[in-house]
């Protein structure tokens, strides 16, 4: 029978793709591109002999690799991640190979230098420069020892995150406690129902809650029985460490010293005094003071506000609730209480109103108000669990591009929301080439025979993750290195996925996305005002905890590796950080973003690009949220240009001007007049 990741397809073959399929076609794969490299190299250099057979390479490697990645991203299993496990050993080594390759470099170079180069896009012209400094990144102008020791630092950078975050995975699943029926008391009947059904599932005596994110936050925001959620906060920020339930377990400590020093070593290997300063080179930001200055300014002018929010949830925990000292674990709780009393809403009771397939369809009727883009469901397309559905996007007859979407938290499933671009936009000997997209959420999966009800956090992180997809199948660039969201400035990124989430406070957008799923009724005024007017409750507290998680990152790889990494976070909560943790709090241990995505001097990126995406917005403020001039010229300057040009450059041409800090302010409720 033939490999299934190797018969030729337009969408992966799910319904048959095995972990031992995997490394017959990888290697198949490999061997031919490398085959396909050498000959590239040698070919007389001309934009067609070059880039055009290094672009088909790497779009067949990410139609054999790609949708193995993402199974084990959302349905893993043994032999899959055995199979992935030595797949990334083989891969690490094949991109070493090709940064390094001299000849491809000289050829590169004579590219850029050809009478040719005159006459190139935009996006031809900032792809080879990008791919020129790649090439210089990856050390291919270093002595061959030199380039012998990046090859080792790579394969084994690229097996440390694999297992950390695989160990995250496993130290989730690790605690499922049976929890006795009375302590899930406050719960939401959701969250207790699928408790009950765990606890069957797994032929326990009682019901069972598992340590997904949703059950967490249930937990932790909703159980009244204070002891549980000790229990959760303790599990939760102790996950693959060498304290909590799990102790030693599962532990990542030794693989973030490593992580660290590996970077380090690097960094210092190319000629950069540090992993930030490498990391900074392909960024919009332009130095290290640049990126701690912001961050700093922004927790200098949050601080004060951070400080008042947190003295009322103390007094709210101390005179209604009998809380004498209000512990990290009470605060969502304590803090949900208080958002009650004062604004009689809170996420529960939003619930009902949002439910999944009416948000979905009302989120693409948003997008075609915007950018006048259709969305339509495909059927007959294999998919790898039934809840997922395929989409097409469409622009008047024209196919745009398609996305996977895949809704709900179940095990097997790496917990967080992201957007992965499986194959991008590039012009072909045989046409066009569409971009494909997988979007993965976790939100609590529906029970029974009702639709899945969505908090309003949901909504907007359903939002996020939609404008990064929209990012991706929008462009209308056909360089497949600079379309989409490849090629573009990492703090730039979440600017198209942050800008969307604001329409999920507009009335007007509300009332698209909302409908009581028993009734049909619209969210009432009176519910709507009070959502509204409770957005920006504790909006300070979450500011800082941001920071703090940006400021830990900045710090952890802005000079050499650290001897205590724990210690680091301990620092930077003693500047901006108005609750103490307890000592043996270990959220590093889990910080996948950092240590096993692409964060790793990066976090700082969701504050930087929330500046361009909170100052985009204001323009619809000024011309009306579903404005078509505005509209159109997000989609034409920003979604459609992908990497193809510095994103200030795109952001000026949107806005008019530079980006201004005070949207975001504005928006956080965070009063400016409290800056020093
Ligand atoms: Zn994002």
């Amino acid at each position: 029978m033939s490999n299934p990741l190797l018969a030729p397809h337009r969408f992966p073959r799910f319904d048959r793709i095995g972990a031992s399929d995997l490394l017959p076609a990888l290697e198949q794969v490999l061997a031919e591109n490398e085959r396909l490299i050498e000959a590239a190299a040698r070919a007389p250099v001309c934009w067609d002999n070059l880039v055009r057979p290094l672009e088909a390479a790497s779009d067949r490697l990410a139609r054999v690799w790609g949708p193995v990645r993402h199974l084990h991203a959302v349905a893993d299993n043994e032999a899959l991640r055995e199979a992935y496990g030595q797949g990334l050993t083989r891969l690490s080594a094949y991109y070493s190979r090709l940064g390094q390759h001299r000849g491809l470099y000289e050829a590169y170079r004579r590219l850029a230098d050809s009478p040719e180069a005159s006459r190139w896009t935009r996006a031809q012209q900032e792809s080879v420069s990008q791919a020129l400094r790649a090439f210089r990144l990856s050390g291919v102008e270093l002595p061959e020892d030199r380039r012998q020791r990046l090859t080792e630092i790579d394969a084994r950078l690229s097996d440390l995150s694999n297992r950390f975050s695989q160990n995250v995975m496993d130290a989730t699943e690790a605690f499922a406690p049976q929890v006795a029926l009375e302590r899930l008391e406050g719960l939401p009947e959701s969250v207790r129902a699928r408790a009950v059904a765990e606890g069957q599932a797994r032929q326990a005596a009682g019901p069972v809650l598992p340590l997904d994110g949703p059950t967490y936050q249930a937990v932790l925001t909703h159980a009244r029985d204070r002891s549980l959620r000790e229990e959760f906060f303790t599990a939760w920020n102790t996950r693959a460490s060498d304290q909590g339930p799990d102790a030693g377990r599962f532990d990542n400590g030794p693989l973030m010293a490593e992580i660290l020093a590996l970077r380090h070593e690097k960094a210092a290997l190319l000629g950069f005094s540090s992993w930030a300063e490498r990391q900074l080179t392909e960024r919009m930001a332009d130095s290290v003071t640049t990126v701690t200055d912001f961050l700093q300014d922004l927790s200098t002018r949050s601080l004060p506000q951070a400080r008042a929010e947190l003295a009322e949830l103390q007094a709210h925990g101390r005179d209604e609730l009998g809380l004498d000292a209000l512990e990290p674990w009470d605060v969502p709780y304590v803090a949900e209480q208080l958002r009650q009393q004062r604004f009689d809403v809170s996420q529960e009771t939003l619930r009902p109103y949002f439910p999944a397939p009416r948000v979905v369809t009302g989120m693409f009727e948003i997008v075609r108000r915007l950018f006048g883009v259709t969305v339509e469901p495909m059927t007959g397309v294999p998919v790898w669990h039934p809840d997922v559905q395929l989409f097409r996007v469409c622009s008047g007859e024209q196919t745009l591009g398609y996305f996977y979407l895949d809704l709900y938290a179940r095990r097997h499933k790496r917990g967080g929301a992201w957007m992965d671009g499986w194959i991008g936009r590039r012009r072909t000997a045989g046409g066009l080439q569409l971009p494909v997209a997988f979007l993965t959420c976790n939100f609590e999966a529906p029970v029974g025979d009702g639709p899945a009800l969505l908090t309003h956090d949901e909504v907007t992180t359903l939002f996020h993750e939609f404008g990064h997809g929209l990012h991706h199948l929008l462009t209308r660039v056909d360089v497949a290195d600079v379309a989409g969201i490849n090629g573009v400035a990492w703090d730039a990124v979440e600017l198209p996925s942050q800008f969307l989430e604001n329409w999920c406070w507009q009335p007007e957008a509300l009332a698209l996305i909302s409908a009581h799923h028993e009734t049909g009724e619209a969210l009432p005024a009176d519910l709507l005002e009070r959502m509204l007017a409770a957005r920006n409750f504790q909006a300070a507290m979450m500011m800082v905890r941001q920071l703090e998680f940006a400021l830990f990152d900045f710090d952890l790889h802005a000079g050499p590796p650290p001897a205590d990494v724990h210690g680091v976070i301990e620092t930077v909560r003693s500047r901006v950080a108005v609750l103490p943790q307890p000592p043996w709090h270990r959220f590093e241990n889990g910080f996948g973003h950092i240590f096993a995505g692409g964060y790793a001097a990066g976090y700082y990126s969701y504050k930087w690009a929330e500046v361009l995406s909170a100052d985009a917005f204001s323009r619809f403020e000024e011309e009306g949220i579903f404005s078509d001039a505005a509209g159109r010229d997000f989609l034409h300057h920003i979604l459609e240009r992908g990497g193809s040009e510095p994103p200030a450059e795109l952001f000026r041409r949107f806005r008019g001007r530079d980006p201004e800090v005070s949207a975001l302010l504005r928006h956080s409720g965070i009063d400016v007049g409290a800056a020093a």
